[in-house]
């Protein structure tokens, strides 16, 4: 998006309270890669209206994505998991802050590796994958059978700062992931089993549903 629209679109998002603010300096002070605001916000809506009872993210962080889901859909359950032990921690310390530890469950560890432990505590309405870009078509793939019929996935930064697009990626260390981004992102759409809307809002928002 056009970074004066996506400016004027923040403009008119309404101010989020005290322990957000805090979390969103956080975020920036150490370059924690929070969702952007206009992608939240427009996630945030598609999920009020699909109103998931139980949601699996995929890369916690500070737990700031997953307060804010817990905060638009109060009634929802979220499972999140954190690869990072003291991401993990600062989440678990916020969660608790906020008074959400009944709703949000954090689960350390590489998302590849808990398939088992994930699966007992599903099947999910909606799944949120937002963690290493290179290994998205592994989370799809292992955690889409745990969807339920109506359930959606919603995938972060399918756009890579327009990298996607670019017909050459100077930075040697971007070229592979955006590469595996590609691939991700026609797998998507070539998918049999999903139906896929690709939104241009902060790094990109996709958006699949069960066909
Ligand atoms: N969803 C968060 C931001 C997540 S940033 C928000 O918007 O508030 C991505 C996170 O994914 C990082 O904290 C990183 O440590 C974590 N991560 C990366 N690879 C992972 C993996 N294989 N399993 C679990 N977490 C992972
Ligand atoms: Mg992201």
């Amino acid at each position: 998006m056009n970074q004066s629209i996506s400016q004027y679109i923040e403009s008119l998002l309404p101010s989020r309270n005290e322990l957000f603010q805090e979390m969103e300096s956080l975020a920036e002070k150490e370059r924690i890669p929070i969702m952007e605001q206009t992608a939240i916000d427009v996630m945030l809506q598609f999920m009020r209206m699909q109103n998931p009872a139980k949601i699996l993210e995929i890369g916690t962080a500070i737990g700031y994505s997953a307060l804010r889901m817990s905060e638009a859909l109060p009634e929802a359950e979220i499972v999140t998991i954190e690869i990072d032990p003291d991401r993990a921690e600062q989440a678990r310390k916020y969660i608790q802050e906020a008074g959400k530890a009944d709703r949000i469950n954090i689960l350390e560890g590489d998302a590849l590796e808990l398939l088992e432990k994930v699966k007992e505590l599903g099947p999910y309405d909606a799944i949120f994958i937002d963690a290493a870009k290179g290994q998205y078509l592994k989370f799809f793939n292992m955690y889409g059978s745990m969807l339920t019929t109506q359930g959606c996935i919603y995938s972060d930064n399918v756009l890579f700062r327009g990298y996607v697009a670019a017909e050459t990626v100077d930075q040697r260390r971007f070229r592979s992931l955006a590469r595996k981004m590609k691939e991700f992102n026609s797998c998507l759409m070539e998918h049999d089993e999903y139906i896929t809307t690709i939104i241009p809002v902060g790094d990109g928002l996709a958006v699949s549903k069960k066909r």
